[in-house]
Formats: structure tokens, C-alpha cells, sequence
């Protein structure tokens, strides 16, 4: 059953910038939202779920998103579609095609870029798509703002008959603050009007459409010149005068609270006159701006002198403490160089997998493989490519894993003839953009081994169901994909499928070295849960029998944050050979009991914590 809540009528409330953009979206009498999960934009979509009166969405990406906001948008409902950055990557083929077509109801698109980069692989600037597409952009500087934006991008995109981009970072999407709200309209919709010229995009008809999506980016151009969301902080301090967009605003209003700024909120088209008039009141202009110098090239190409990215970094966010210096070396200041702190001596902690998490299996089994090309994907089974498993050669894109496996098979020469090509996909990734890539394997003959690790979640951004879960955003049950039979679909002969309990080192490590001798498309699919999901069953926990420990280590190569080491040794062994030593214990408050550990530990030393529970231990051969 679908979870609601009880939503507050007009109230003060403390929220994040995605909690704002879902209470406007809601309020808005917005009809259909839908999104694909990612940091830092996936919390709008999990808030908009347990709101009544609209239908929500995880999206299998964030194409269908746009595309399911934009058929909405047709009918005449307002429509709403959320991605982190990269998302619209995968959404522009429908994104520059809508902009010719244009919108009925209003459709807003908010785009969360990671600035920072804290959960991505890359920080492109979204800002840009808006330039590309001859499409309004917004930019929020606080929660407040996110949520009056919201509602004001609706708007606009009704007026303009155009979507909207609604442009976060993750310090917007993440950081709370006070936001006044109001209550949800009711807006009924229109209803779909037939009329291929507008909606059929064959070259006949969508040539004469071209000169509209001009004449809108001119209207929206207008509009930005005299817009509130765009404004000037007269201040007295006027030897820099400073033009911000997004949350660039309070970082340089904290700095230099004396200093004039002009607050871009519409920056796309940016006002251009207005620039000019602000830029004619102050001695030298400095833009401030996330990522790339957008503004600063636009204003330059107008002829209005400014700095930018000459004296600012073009990475990463421009934080008073990086805003400082920059701007006093413009003024001419001597700044001295940061006194030298020398790093404090801190355990490395690197980032690893959970406590018992299936993936660990995939990795220990990954490891002790030779002659293996690891092609992988994107979600928290990337940690592969780190301590101790080292077993992730490649990460590029969602899906990605598979056409670069099957580039390696049929692009190797000597060097390689001999490895084997195995591609790593979780379960959601390979339904978002994978399954493409694995038709094109089995179409084109690639030899290539699939690991398709079905943890039933899109674990790295919160455990959110997707159609391999058989349940809905709301958690209702619904369509269950069957992966095996989904990989016959796609070409891979029915021999070549196994479905293997990830926890089964000596199974799952005889599979993969079957399936990779054999020269043809195997999918290897791994059926345990992710453990942080409520499906998730722990068993009995472990512990260590210190006089048994030889301190082999083997145990630890498994990667589980549950073992620690206590103590570490060398031995010199008969041959001259100098051996390390860790002896180890298992935290058993952790431990979740999934038995991994215990199956490479040859003297049997890790015991059940729970005497009478003790198992034989299974042993696994490395070759
Ligand atoms: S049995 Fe071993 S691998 Fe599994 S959770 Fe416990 S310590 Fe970790
Ligand atoms: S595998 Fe067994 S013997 Fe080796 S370090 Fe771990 S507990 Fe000790």
C-alpha cells in the first residue's frame, strides 16, 4: 500500500533543499514525478513519494524519467523529473528533442551537480544543458530559495511553453535552512490535444518549430532582465563588485559583506543589460560561479569587462576560504602563503564494503583470479577496486562495464589473447543502461563473462527498490524482473546462466573458472540480498580461536570491516622466505554471520561465537 503522510498546510519548516523542491513540487498540484536515484538529488523523489495526490516514480533511468514527465506534460498536468548530474546525460537525447517540441503543463527538471564531488565520477556543469537547449535555468542559493524556485520554475515553464532546468548542488540539496510554505492547488489537466505538427518531431514538422525555441529563449531573456529571482545588494565597499549564481551568493556575501553583489537566480539566459548597468557602478567585476566560467564568457562576449576564473579555481566549491585569498592577491594585496601544518598522523580508514556484504564474496573470489580484465560499473560494488580485493580494473559510466568488456575482447592483440574479460554490473545499473550493452555482447559474439550481482537494492543510494525487487517506491508489490530468463532474452544460451549464492566461495569460484575458458557470452548472476535492506537475515555471529590463528591472513583478504588485526608478525619459513603474520579477531557485535571468512581459514580457528552452533569449516582452494 502506498505510504502517505499527513502534510502540513502553510507552515515555517527546517528543511534540506531537496526536502524544499519536493514540498514545492507537491504543493505546485504537480501530477507525475519520477526519477532514477543518485547523490545528491535522490531524497526529493523518496519525500515526494509519501505525499498524496500525485503519482511518484523510481524511474529504471533518467531518460524514462523525463520522458514519463513529459508525456504527463502533454496531457497538460504539471509534470516533475529529478537526477543528479550525470542523470541528464542520459536524458538529453529526449532533453533536445522536448525543447523543440515545448510543453503544455508545466515540466521541471531539477538537476543535482555534485560540486565537490563527493558521490560522483565527475563534476560537469549542468548549467550548460541550458545554453545547449535553449532552456531557462534556475539556480537556487538556500532552501528557501529551492522551494520559491520550484514553484516559480512551474511557472515559467507554463508561460514559456518550455522546460524548465532547476539547477542544485549538493551543498543546496543537502544543507537546511528555514523555509516558509504554503498548500497544494489543484490543477486539472487540459487533456492531449492531437496535432502532429507540435508533437510528431519528423524532420516536416520540426523544422518549422525550430524559430519558436529562439523566440522563447528571447521571451526568457526578457523576462530575465526584469525578474525579482534576479537582484542587486547595493553595499559601500564598491573596488569589486561581485555576480553570483546559485549558492556562490552566500559564500561571497559571508566573505565580503561589504562588497556589491549581483544575484543571478534566472542565469540562464543571463540578463545581460542589467550586468552591464551593475558592472558601470563598480572598479572591477568579479563572477563568482560553480564550476565553469559560463557567465564569465557570456559577459566577456558582450563586452563587459570581469574577472572569473583568471583568479578563481575551476574546481570544487568556491567557499569563503577559497574566495578570500583569490580576491585580495586582485586587489592587489600580498597574501602570504598558508603556514605549513603538517598532516596529523590519523589510521587510514579507506572506504569498504559492509559487514557481510555479498559483494565481498564476488571480490575475495575476483581476487585470487590471474590473468583476469575486471570491467566495471557504477555503485558501491566499485569499492572493488580498492583494498584488499583490487578486482575493479574499470569504472566509466552507468552500464558502461559491458561494452567495454566486449571493446577489450575484440580490440586485444597478443598481449592479452590470453586474459579473461569479465564485466561487474549490479543489479540496477544493469537494468538502467547495462541489459544494452550485454544484447550487444551476445549479438556480436563477444567472449565475455557477466557478474550480475542482483543485491535486490540500489544500494549506494539508500537501498530503493527497482524492478528486479518486485516492489514499487512505495514498497507495493509489483512486476519482479527475472534476470535469468531476462539474459536468455537477451541472447545468452540458457547453459551459460547460473544464479549463485555469493557466500559459496568454492561455487562461485568454480563458475567463474568454467565460464571464462569458455569462449562465449556466460552471465554468472549473485542472488543474496544487500545487508543493509530489511529483507536482510542475519545468522549466528563469529569468533576467533586464538591458539588456532596462524595468522595466515587469509581471512583478511576477504575485506569484511567485521576482522580486525591485532597483531601483525614475520616469520622466516624453511625455504628462506620471509613470511608477514596478522593474527586477527572478529568484532562479534558486527559480525552478521555469513560464514565467508570461515571458508579460506585452513586451521579452523573462526568458530561460531555460540559453541553448540560450531560448523565445520569449508575450505577454498586458491589456484
Ligand atoms: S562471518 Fe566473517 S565475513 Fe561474515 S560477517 Fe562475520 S566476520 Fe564478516
Ligand atoms: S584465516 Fe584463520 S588462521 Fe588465518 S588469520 Fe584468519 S583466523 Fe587466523
Amino acid at each position: 500500500m502506498p505510504v502517505t503522510q499527513t502534510v502540513p498546510a502553510a507552515a515555517r519548516m527546517f528543511l534540506s533543499g531537496n526536502d524544499a523542491v519536493a514540498r514545492a513540487v507537491w504543493e505546485a498540484g504537480t501530477r507525475v514525478a519520477a526519477a532514477y536515484p543518485g547523490t545528491p538529488s535522490t531524497e526529493i523523489l523518496e519525500i515526494l513519494s509519501r505525499h498524496s495526490g500525485l503519482h511518484t516514480e523510481w524511474s529504471v533511468n533518467e531518460k524514462v524519467s523525463m520522458e514519463v514527465a513529459l508525456g504527463a506534460s502533454m496531457v497538460g498536468a504539471r509534470a516533475f523529473c529529478a537526477m543528479k548530474h550525470v542523470g541528464l546525460n542520459v536524458a538529453s537525447d529526449a532533453l533536445m528533442t522536448m525543447t523543440v517540441t515545448g510543453t503544455e503543463g508545466g515540466l521541471v527538471i531539477a538537476v543535482a551537480d555534485d560540486v565537490g564531488m563527493s558521490s560522483s565520477q565527475n563534476e560537469q556543469d549542468s548549467r550548460y544543458w541550458g545554453r545547449f537547449a535553449h532552456v531557462p535555468v534556475l539556480e537556487p542559493a538556500d532552501s528557501q530559495e529551492a522551494y520559491a524556485m520550484t514553484l516559480a520554475a512551474f511557472e515559467l515553464s507554463e508561460r514559456l511553453k518550455s522546460p524548465v532546468i532547476l539547477r542544485l548542488t549538493t551543498r543546496i540539496c543537502h544543507v537546511k535552512g528555514v523555509v516558509h510554505t504554503g498548500e497544494r492547488i489543484e490543477i486539472e489537466p487540459k487533456g492531449f490535444v492531437k496535432d502532429p505538427r507540435h508533437w510528431v518531431m519528423v524532420p516536416g514538422n520540426a523544422k518549422p518549430r525550430l524559430p519558436s525555441m529562439f523566440e522563447r529563449e528571447a521571451a526568457a531573456r526578457a523576462e530575465a532582465e526584469v525578474t525579482p529571482l534576479n537582484f542587486q545588494v547595493e553595499r559601500s565597499d564598491r573596488r569589486i563588485g561581485f555576480v553570483t549564481s546559485g549558492p556562490t551568493f552566500m559564500h561571497v556575501r559571508e566573505a565580503f559583506p561589504d562588497a556589491p553583489v549581483f544575484k543571478l537566480g534566472l542565469s540562464c539566459p543571463p540578463p545581460l543589460e542589467s550586468l552591464r548597468r551593475f558592472a558601470a557602478t563598480v572598479d572591477t567585476v568579479l563572477v563568482v560561479e560553480e564550476t565553469e566560467p559560463l557567465l564569465e564568457t557570456e559577459m566577456k562576449a558582450a563586452g563587459i569587462a570581469c574577472h572569473g576564473k583568471d583568479v578563481l579555481p575551476r574546481i570544487g566549491e568556491l567557499a569563503p576560504d577559497v574566495l578570500e585569498p583569490a580576491v585580495r592577491r586582485l586587489r592587489g594585496e600580498v597574501v602570504p602563503e598558508p603556514e605549513h601544518v603538517p598532516a596529523q598522523q590519523v589510521f587510514p580508514r579507506p572506504p569498504t564494503m559492509c559487514v557481510a556484504c555479498p559483494h565481498l564474496g564476488v571480490y575475495y573470489t575476483l581476487s585470487q583470479m590471474r590473468n583476469v580484465i575486471i570491467s566495471g560499473d557504477i555503485g558501491c560494488y566499485t569499492l572493488g577496486a580498492g583494498h584488499p580485493w583490487n578486482a575493479l580494473d574499470t569504472c566509466i559510466s552507468m552500464g558502461a562495464s559491458m561494452g567495454t568488456a566486449l571493446g577489450m575482447d575484440k580490440g586485444r592483440g597478443k598481449v592479452d589473447e590470453n586474459k579473461k574479460v569479465v564485466a561487474v554490473i549490479g543489479d540496477s545499473t544493469f537494468m538502467h543502461m547495462g541489459m544494452q550493452g550485454l544484447l550487444d555482447i551476445t549479438w556480436n559474439r563477444g567472449n565475455v563473462t557477466v557478474l550480475l550481482l542482483d543485491n535486490r537494492a540500489v544500494g549506494m543510494t539508500g537501498g530503493q527498490d527497482n524492478p528486479g525487487t518486485g516492489r514499487d517506491i512505495h514498497g507495493a508489490e509489483t512486476t519482479r524482473v527475472d534476470f535469468a530468463k531476462l539474459c536468455e532474452a537477451l541472447g545468452v544460451k540458457k547453459e551459460r546462466i547460473h544464479v549463485l549464492d555469493p557466500y559459496e566461495l568454492p561455487v562461485l569460484f568454480k563458475a567463474l573458472r568454467e565460464e571464462t575458458k569458455i569462449e562465449e557470452p556466460s552471465v554468472i548472476i549473485t542472488n543474496r540480498p544487500c545487508v543493509l535492506i530489511d529483507h536482510y537475515q542475519p545468522a549466528k555471529s563469529y569468533t576467533v580461536e586464538e591458539d588456532r590463528c596462524t595468522g595466515c591472513g587469509n581471512c583478511v583478504e576477504v575485506g569484511c570491516p567485521a576482522i580486525h588485526v591485532t597483531r601483525r608478525d614475520k616469520v622466516i619459513k624453511a625455504s628462506g622466505k620471509e613470511v608477514d603474520l596478522s593474527f586477527v579477531r572478529i568484532e562479534t557485535s558486527a559480525c552478521t554471520g555469513c560464514g565467508l571468512c570461515v571458508q579460506p581459514c585452513a586451521p579452523a580457528a573462526i568458530v561460531h561465537a555460540d559453541p553448540v552452533q560450531n560448523v565445520q569449516s569449508v575450505q577454498f582452494v586458491r589456484k
